[in-house]
């Protein structure tokens, strides 16, 4: 199987994971069977509706990690490289293990060691690149470079993470910062809950046991 098919077979199964389905319509064997499948898959990607809209952004998310390189002397590495236009390819919140998961296995083509991805993460975090924080003492990331700032929904029953920005959430924490002479340089608000779908799939339940 070509290089590029296969990274983005990886990706889409990425995506269909993290509840990305519109990205994955039709079946797989036929996305994958011309170049045209391809190019659309990767568009969807990159226009994804569940992801917020991407900001502008002077360097791309490899030059800026080149530039965090430079800056300890350190050079970047196919590995790395791979691993910055897999997790760019598309908006996703994933742990270390997920991320593995979806990527080349042992003797195929860019396959990157687990060691790496962990290194690497900590790496894309100090660089500015990805976000990090715990969540049912999981290390979840997610990109932050070129990424608008939002807060999260969580459902504790399927784990989905619903994204939304809010002016007004953000006025509050700068009124309550300036109250207290405080310098805001960041916030994490996680609200948990439970989905729409997963409220929906109860009552139903509900309703059968009725019956
Ligand atoms: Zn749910
Ligand atoms: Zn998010």
């Amino acid at each position: 199987m070509p290089a590029a098919i296969f990274r983005l077979r990886r990706i889409a199964h990425f995506a269909k994971d993290n509840s990305y389905p519109n990205c994955y319509a039709g079946s797989p064997k036929a996305e994958f069977s011309d170049q045209s499948a391809i190019r659309q898959l990767f568009i969807c990607f990159m226009s994804s509706a569940e992801s917020l809209e991407r900001l502008e952004v002077a360097l791309t998310p490899q030059e800026r990690f080149e530039e965090y390189l430079q800056s300890r002397g350190q050079r970047q590495t196919k590995p790395r490289k791979f691993l910055v236009e897999t997790i760019f390819a598309q908006h996703a919140h994933f742990d270390a293990d997920e991320l593995i998961e979806k990527l080349p296995r042992k003797g195929e083509p860019d396959y990157v060691s687990s060691a790496t991805v962990y290194r690497s993460l900590r790496e894309f975090v100090d660089a500015g690149l990805l976000n990090s924080f715990q969540l049912d003492g999981r290390t979840v990331y997610e990109l932050d470079y070129g990424y608008p700032q939002h807060d999260h929904l969580y459902c504790t029953r399927c784990r989905k993470l619903i994204e939304f920005r809010s002016e007004s959430l953000v006025e509050t924490r700068d009124a309550a910062a300036a109250e207290h002479g405080f310098r805001v340089t960041g916030h994490r608000l996680i609200v948990q809950g439970v989905c729409r779908e997963c409220a929906g799939s109860r009552r139903k339940k509900r309703k059968q046991d009725l019956v």
